[in-house]
């Protein structure tokens, strides 16, 4: 129940070799203290965060240093867990969680461009063996798609599932699918199918725009196994020996992985028709998610009213946000001249949500 402050990194990628051929300054430094420089023209300004990887740094590094391993492992012990993935279209968001899988047209990903997601799943599956305890996963994957919500594990069409709120379980998705997985092939198959159901579409700043807010949540229930303090050590066998020991069921908690879809300039993106529609709504959903973050951050966690109803996406992430949850922020950038006017108000909004606070 301690007020506790969601942690935000930075991640900077490489640039592009459009960028490159293109000509464009690298403007976005970081310097070795978790901290960033932009500089440009009219522009001069430092940015801290909890850790900043830099182009050079591997999917590796941005999972042992972001604080991920820390938050599989509060999610095995109970608490609502939530990493999301924000910046402009085309920074980085999908490569950062889920490496270059999204894109069909890659061959299959090495190992070591495998992102939070897959990363997170071995960590969970290494942890539920090595602590011997019993962890029942399962997993569930949704999108908003022009604010409605739609079942990416569930076979055939897509069909908007309604949202709906209880005092005890607060907002929550009816009808939706949730998947048993015991192995990490499983899961990361769940995850390829629902990534390939998730709504795309080519626009000029990314060939793989994602058009939706994706949201992967696992459910981690650990049955603890506690042995009757009469039969001392000889507990060991006790799989042959039922009834002598008790299994309770103990703690649930939940790790949710969100790739928010990008912010856009719609006039720069080329956008126009249906994918002008999909912007608009991707952008009301995003000012309605930085208009929640702005007001939790002034706050300084007393109640006030936050308008968590003003979309889909804020209602989702209500808990993560302002509630019990414990939230990791990955803001993506790139360096590109060419963007800075979008890198700087991704980095304003960072830095607004190192003041949110929550109480796990
Ligand atoms: P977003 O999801 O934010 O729209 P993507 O993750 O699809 O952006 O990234 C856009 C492009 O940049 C992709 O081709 C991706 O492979 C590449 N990319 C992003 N981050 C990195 C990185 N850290 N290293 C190498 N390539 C990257
Ligand atoms: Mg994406």
């Amino acid at each position: 129940g301690r007020e506790t402050r969601l942690r935000v990194v930075l991640r900077v990628r490489p640039l592009t070799c459009t960028e490159t051929q293109r000509g464009d300054r690298r403007v976005v430094h970081s310097l070795s203290d978790g901290t960033v420089h932009v500089s440009a023209a009219r522009h001069d300004a430092i940015f801290g965060f909890s850790a900043v990887f830099d182009a050079g740094a591997s999917q590796e590094a941005v999972f042992e240093g972001s604080g991920m391993r820390q938050l599989v492992e509060l999610a095995i012990d109970g608490f609502s867990c939530t990493v999301f993935a924000f910046g402009q279209t085309g920074s980085g968001k999908t490569y950062t969680l889920m490496g270059p899988l999204a894109q069909s047209d890659t061959p299959a990903a090495s190992p070591g461009v495998l992102g939070l997601m897959q990363r997170s799943f071995a960590c969970l599956l290494e942890q539920s063996q090595s602590r011997g305890s019993d962890l029942a996963l399962s997993a569930s994957y949704l999108e908003i798609y022009n604010e409605q919500v739609r079942d990416l594990l569930r076979p055939g069409p897509p069909c908007a599932l309604p949202l709906r709120w209880s005092k005890t379980r607060g907002f929550y998705v009816e009808n939706q699918l949730s998947v048993d997985f015991e192995s990490l092939e499983a899961i990361a198959d769940l995850l390829l199918q629902g990534s390939q159901r998730r709504r795309t579409s080519a626009h000029t700043l990314n060939r793989h725009s994602s058009r939706s807010h994706a949201l992967l949540t696992i459910h981690v229930r650990s049955r603890t196994v506690s042995m009757h303090p009469a039969l001392g050590t000889r507990g060991r066998a006790w799989r042959g020996r039922a009834g002598l020991f008790v299994a309770c069921p103990s703690k649930q908690g939940t790790l949710c992985f969100v790739d928010l879809a990008g912010s856009e300039r719609v006039k720069e993106t080329g956008s126009s028709g249906e994918l002008s529609v999909e912007a608009n709504n991707i952008n009301r959903s995003l000012l309605a998610l930085g208009h929640c973050i702005s007001l939790l951050a002034k706050s300084g966690g007393k109640r006030t009213h936050i308008p968590y109803r003003d979309s889909k996406l804020t209602r989702l992430l209500a808990r993560s946000l302002g509630g019990s949850g414990i939230t990791l922020m990955v803001a993506c950038i790139s360096p590109s001249s060419h963007c800075l006017s979008e890198t700087l108000s991704t980095l304003h909004y960072a830095s607004r949500a190192r003041r949110v606070t929550t109480r796990p």
